[in-house]
């Protein structure tokens, strides 16, 4: 008693020090060994574990270095003796704060005579006297979060605490006596039986995932740790589980690796899962011999569709895309979205490149119908790279070759498939590079628009400004038009860019209109622009920002108007008709037939800069330039001369009559701002220093 007492105020004494506000006391169980078979939350806590971690080890290797070697003494007493000298031991290095720990003084005694020596740790003072088994089962009981039960030989329930009735649903009347299979479904009766025997033989098994049924046949997903429990012999007597509900934390889990292995916004797998399907389909192949087909589809025009509808009704469609392609083809085939329009469709058992034609032609036939989104029918079409894969082929491979492929049917036309052909494998390689940058670039919007000044030749005033395309690239810096327009246009993504620059300055337009109202707007359209459906609506964006048609110039080249002419005549009428004006850009460097100027409705020529260029240096191109002037003037027709970067140049352009100059003489293109800024200082001094 005197010791228990002195213990008590020893214990006070110290604990003074090691004070962590809130906490309860902290209790274990160890076995003969030192090696924690229970604890409880406030316990695991002070040792910063979780009781999962914490039991299973060894808990004198956590006691300061100095004192360590007492500890394990005093509890090498306690089991020969059956009494633990009275002490305490500090533990500094695992929690937050340091902390005491105190052995039991007497072990605790089971029915079947195993001992249990109970270990006491708080952090703020306490009162600590002598734990009983059932004492300390009652308290970890009280206190756990985890059901605890012990089973004796022939898997007896013995003991069973609140935690396993909670978790269980059999109360403690009902389960003590009972069978532990009460608690396991018959295909773990196995199972559960091996690990049994394991923990009769000694081990200590730790977080074994495993299920259980409750009282009302409902399944738990468990984590169990198992111990065995000793008598003064060290014989085991009995076997300890702690159990834990980790159902949610389970289902958390699989949500998580769902997540990881599926698109969001589709519910298709992603590339990753793509990519580990691919390769079980690849081992297939050199089980079996077969092969298989990858299809990659991007969709045409997304992006303009996005940015001009919404991103919402940009995600029905893909939504609706998604599913028409999980439609159409076998249940045991993967449709994936690789992320923004890009979808891959793996088909496995192809062994021929007919059959794989097949599959694809029927996805593309489902494409003939339009996709029903909630204000509109919505026609989609889609682009696809096709290649068969067999025993050695690679994932990575196969994918940028189904890419390649994608990227060959884009340059061809809208809603063509290619089949990857290895000679054209370099080039489509670097297309394939540079147009991921550029898609890249699309997507980052990192495309912008710059406006270069139109000059009247007769006044020196600013008439007007041409909208020309800029890729600011955070690498390259400013990338001109001519330098990736040429890509665009291969990559079927000329359009995309004709609308971000229409879209640009259309946001422009009031203060563009409240500066020089007077100023005509240029933009350039593509050929594909031409012939799509938008365009219309695309230019009407202009007239929202309050611009009249007659202030507005589309330029389109002889080589547009040639891909076709039918198309270009009739929706050029239209244009003309509803007021725009219409020029023709690049005249001479096509065909430069004449009888354009004659079926299309032109409104202004627009000279090549080529031939301002060398009309100092050859008589011909000045003589050139002087007729098509002259011609133009006959038709009532304006004309621009494209890249005057002299003065000399300009005096020439100027002899011939030409009405509009154009180039870097001027000014390089610039933001609209720039522009606005020069109108306002050539209004201020009309005598322009160049004109
Ligand atoms: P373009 O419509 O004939 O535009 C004039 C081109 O000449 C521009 O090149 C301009 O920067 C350049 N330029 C202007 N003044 C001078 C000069 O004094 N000297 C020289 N050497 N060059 C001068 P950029 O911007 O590289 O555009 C090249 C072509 O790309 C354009 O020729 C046009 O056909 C096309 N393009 C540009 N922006 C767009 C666009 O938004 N949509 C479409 N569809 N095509 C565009
Ligand atoms: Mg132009
Ligand atoms: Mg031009």
């Amino acid at each position: 008693m005197e010791e228990q007492t002195g213990k008590r105020e020893g214990w006070a004494r110290r604990g003074a020090d090691s004070a962590s506000a809130g906490a309860g006391p902290g209790l274990a169980m160890l076995d003969a060994g030192g090696r924690v078979v229970f604890a409880n939350l406030d316990l695991a806590s002070l040792f910063n574990q979780s009781v999962d971690e914490l039991v299973g080890q060894d808990i004198f290797c956590f006691v300061d270095e100095p004192q360590r070697a007492a500890a394990r003494q005093a509890l090498r007493r306690a089991v020969r003796t059956g009494r633990a000298p009275p002490a305490m031991w500090r533990v500094s290095a695992v929690g937050r704060r340091a902390f005491h720990i105190a052995l039991q003084s007497r072990p605790l005694e089971g029915t079947e005579g195993e001992r249990l020596y109970a270990v006491t740790a708080r952090a703020r003072p306490h009162r600590s006297g002598p734990v009983h088994r059932q004492q300390l089962l009652a308290a970890i009981a009280e206190e756990c979060d985890e059901a605890i039960l012990t089973t004796g030989p022939g898997g007896v329930i013995e003991i069973w605490n609140v935690g396993a009735e909670d978790l269980f649903g059999w109360s403690e009347k009902e389960a003590v006596g009972s069978q532990l299979d009460i608690l396991v479904p018959s295909e773990r009766r196995a199972e559960s039986a091996e690990l049994l025997e394991r923990v009769w033989a000694g081990e200590v098994l730790t977080r074994v995932e495993t299920v259980r049924v409750c009282k009302h046949g409902s399944r738990v997903e468990v984590s169990i740790s198992l111990a065995p429990l000793r008598d003064r012999m060290g014989q085991v007597t009995a076997v300890s589980q702690m159990v834990r509900d980790i159902t949610q934390q389970k289902a958390s889990k699989r949500a998580l690796a769902y997540q990881a292995m599926h698109d969001h916004l589709t519910g298709l797998p992603n590339r990753a899962l793509l990519e580990d399907r691919m390769g079980h389909a690849l081992e297939r192949c050199r089980r079996e011999g077969k092969g298989i087909g990858v299809v990659f589809f991007d969709l045409d025009h997304f992006k303009t569709l996005n940015d001009s509808a919404g991103h919402d009704v940009g995600d029905k469609l893909l939504r609706a895309v998604a599913s028409r392609l999980r439609q159409s083809v076998r249940s045991t085939d993967t449709v994936a979205r690789l992320g923004g329009d890009e979808f891959v469709v793996l088909c496995e058992d192809i062994t021929d490149d007919s059959q794989l034609d097949l599959v694809v032609s029927h996805i593309m036939a489902t494409f003939s119908q339009p996709v029903a989104l909630p204000d509109r029918q919505q026609w989609v079409s889609v682009s696809a790279g096709v290649v068969r894969g067999g025993p050695s082929s690679s994932v990575a491979a196969l994918l940028s070759q189904a890419d390649a492929a994608m990227y060959q049917a884009k340059g061809r036309a809208r809603g063509s498939v290619a089949r990857y052909d290895p000679k054209t494998r370099p080039d489509l390689e670097r297309r394939a590079e540079g147009s991921r940058l550029f898609r890249m670039a699309l997507k980052a919007n990192h495309l912008v628009a710059y406006y270069q000044p139109i000059v009247d030749l007769h006044t020196g005033h600013l008439v007007g400004a041409e909208a020309l395309v800029r890729w600011q690239d955070p690498e390259r810096g400013l990338v001109q038009a001519k330098d990736f327009i040429p890509l665009a246009e291969e990559l079927g993504l000329v359009g995309e860019i004709g609308d971000i620059v229409l879209a640009d300055a259309a946001r422009q337009m009031r203060s563009w209109l409240q500066v020089a109202p007077a100023l005509k707007l240029a933009v350039n359209i593509s050929a594909l622009q031409l012939r799509g459906t938008g365009l219309l609506g695309s230019v009407g964006l202009l007239l929202e920002g309050g611009a009249k048609p007659s202030s507005i110039v589309l330029e389109v080249t002889e080589t547009a108007l040639m891909e076709d002419a039918a198309t270009s005549r009739s929706v050029l009428g239209e244009l003309r008709n509803a007021g725009f004006g219409i020029a023709i850009d690049d005249f001479g460097t096509g065909y430069s037939s004449l009888s354009y100027l004659r079926s299309f409705p032109f409104d202004k020529i627009k000279i090549d800069q080529s031939f301002v260029r060398e009309m100092a240096t050859r008589p011909d191109c000045a003589a050139i330039v002087s007729s098509i002037v002259a011609l133009a003037n006959k038709l009532n027709i304006t004309t621009t001369a494209e890249g005057v970067e002299t003065t000399d140049q300009l005096q020439l352009v100027r002899e011939t009559g030409c009405t509009e100059a154009q180039g870097y003489l001027f000014s390089v293109p610039r933001p609209l701002q720039d522009v606005l800024d020069y109108f306002a200082e050539s209004v201020g001094s009309t005598a322009d220093a160049h004109v």
